[in-house]
């Protein structure tokens, strides 16, 4: 064991998609603040944020049936698809500059162009549908947006969901050619080898064991080394827990008393992936269904490409599942091990209310791989099993927390949960995800550096232009934005300047 001790401006914990972002923002803002980096695997990105552990949706709620609710009296609620939007258009700004300034290079390794589509069955997830389509269809976020009921023209849009389908009930489409899929994995490693080139400190295989107040109110991390079992003591001014599933038990570590009260369940995903290039090439498309009954929102069935290192394959899922750890490489104690006594009552009342939940997502874990292939079937009637292997994706841990709709509530959004004085912050769940990195994260900013915002805002404007600025109240940005961004991550131009009539 040694007693080194080092001192640093920032840390961030883990290097997934999250600690990526906000040390990229904030390198470009305070360029001399010295930035380390702790994480417990081998390399970045290999928990979440990587390319096989998620679905690669830039979501802008161009297709996620889940963000757009019918309310009670049948109309449409949009006002969730519009800030998802908003926020992804802040991550494809973000990402824009920093290509622009040659900080990133090649773009076509993280994002391209692929249709977004919602794909529906049946009367009444018909009506939603079009319902859905009337409420977007002249919100300049969602130009571009097509409607079908026809089966020809679906058979145009997607041909190996449409062959051999039986035509026994009403079917709809959405499409939207301005869709993407975005390898965050790749995103992840490219930032952190930018951040590398601008002398971070980035370590790997060292796992933050613990996180304490010092005297002085910065913070003092036990570091250990997983590969040689040295502990070491880092201390800064501010950290910042983007540890992914890690981030409640160093949030309950750090002790402030916000993190109180707060709990965490897994949800545990699977996708079926097909690499036969002869299936694959008959399908382009991010396809969105409807979440079987009593499904969590996470376990939307959709139908991808997915373009992995310049390879497309076709991704099906995610099938929820449950395991007790809060990383995929994480440890069965995760679960029993993070419930404490300020959180007790809580997560008591959050296992009574979800016993369907959990019972839901045991059944799924029992799935056999036919019985995948059933629901894989409602998409692709044809499929055969041989096309089909199963992957273990990532795990999200939802937060568990007393709100206004009672104790014990779980949530299935993000939230930033930060000291009063604005030292210390952790992210905690998991959806919309890594699309909206960047607003995330200059949320964190916000919150735990407001002394500088005003004197960061022209940088933030000159990274981000549309920062502090509502988009939807200005169609002319969101068409300026929507090429000039185009442009420089080498999507179609063609998209945008359709998206602009
Ligand atoms: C099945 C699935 C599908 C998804 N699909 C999408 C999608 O289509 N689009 C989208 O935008 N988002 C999607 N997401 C969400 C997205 O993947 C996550 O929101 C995002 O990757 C989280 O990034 P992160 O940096 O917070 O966490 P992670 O990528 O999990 O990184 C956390 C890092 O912290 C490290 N760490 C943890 N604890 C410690 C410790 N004590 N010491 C040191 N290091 C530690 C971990 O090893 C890890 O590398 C999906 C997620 C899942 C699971």
């Amino acid at each position: 064991m040694s007693n080194r001790q080092t001192n640093t401006d920032v840390i961030l914990i883990g290097a997934g998609i999250m600690s990526a972002t906000l040390g990229s923002l904030l390198k470009e803002l305070v360029p001399d603040w010295n930035i380390t980096v702790l994480e417990r695997r081998a390399t970045a990105g290999e928990e979440s944020s990587n390319e096989w552990n998620n679905a690669g949706t830039g979501h802008s709620s161009l297709c996620e049936l889940n963000y757009t609710v019918e309310k009670p009296d049948g109309s449409i609620d949009i006002s969730k698809a519009i800030k998802v939007n908003e926020e992804y258009q802040v991550s494809r700004q973000f990402w824009s500059y920093l290509v622009n300034s040659n900080l990133i290079r090649n773009p076509q390794d993280f994002i391209v162009p692929v249709p977004h589509m919602s794909f529906v069955q049946g009367e009444q997830d018909v009506n939603f549908l079009r319902k859905r389509y009337k409420a977007l269809e002249h919100n300049p976020l969602f130009d571009g947006m097509e409607y079908s009921e026809d089966p020809a023209k679906l058979k145009e849009w997607i041909p190996l969901m449409m062959k051999d389908r039986k035509l026994d009930q009403p079917i709809a489409a959405t499409r939207i050619e301005s869709g993407t899929d975005v390898n965050f994995g790749a995103l992840t490693r490219i930032l952190f080898d930018h951040l590398k080139s601008e002398n971070v400190d980035i370590k790997f295989n060292h796992n933050v064991d613990d996180i304490k107040r010092a005297r002085d109110g910065s913070w003092e991390l036990k570091v250990r080394n997983v590969e040689t079992g040295a502990v070491e003591r880092q201390t800064a001014k501010f950290v910042f827990i983007g540890g992914g599933g890690g981030s409640l038990h160093l949030l309950q570590k750090s002790g402030i008393p916000e993190g109180k009260g707060i709990g965490g369940f897994p949800v545990s995903g699977l996708f079926m992936v097909c690499q036969n290039p002869e299936v694959v090439a008959k399908h382009r498309a991010k396809v969105y269904g409807q979440a079987p009954v009593g499904a969590p929102p996470m376990s939307v069935p959709h139908l991808d490409t997915r373009v992995i290192d310049k390879k497309e394959s076709l991704f099906f899922g995610p099938f929820a599942g449950f395991s007790p750890k809060f990383l995929k490489f994480g440890s069965m104690f995760d679960l029993s091990s993070s419930v404490k006594g300020h959180n007790l009552v809580t997560m008591m009342a959050a296992g009574v209310k979800n016993v369907s939940l959990t019972t839901y997502l045991i059944k799924q874990v029992m799935l056999s791989k036919e019985k995948r292939m059933e629901a894989l079937r409602e998409f692709v009637p044809n499929a055969n099993s041989e096309d089909w292997e199963l992957l273990v994706a990532g795990q999200r841990v939802q937060i568990i927390k007393d709100t206004a709709a009672g104790k014990g509530t779980l949530q299935f959004g993000t939230e930033v949960i930060s000291a009063a004085d604005g030292s210390i912050a952790a992210l905690l769940g998991a959806s919309p995800g890594a699309s909206t990195a960047v607003s995330v994260m200059l949320e964190v900013i916000k919150k735990c550096f407001p002394g500088h915002i005003k004197e960061w805002e022209p940088k933030i404007k000159e990274m981000i232009p549309s920062y502090g600025v509502s988009l939807l109240k200005n169609p002319e940005l969101i068409r300026q934005h929507q090429l000039s961004t185009a442009r420089a991550l080498g999507l179609s131009e063609k998209v945008s300047l359709q998206a602009s009539h």
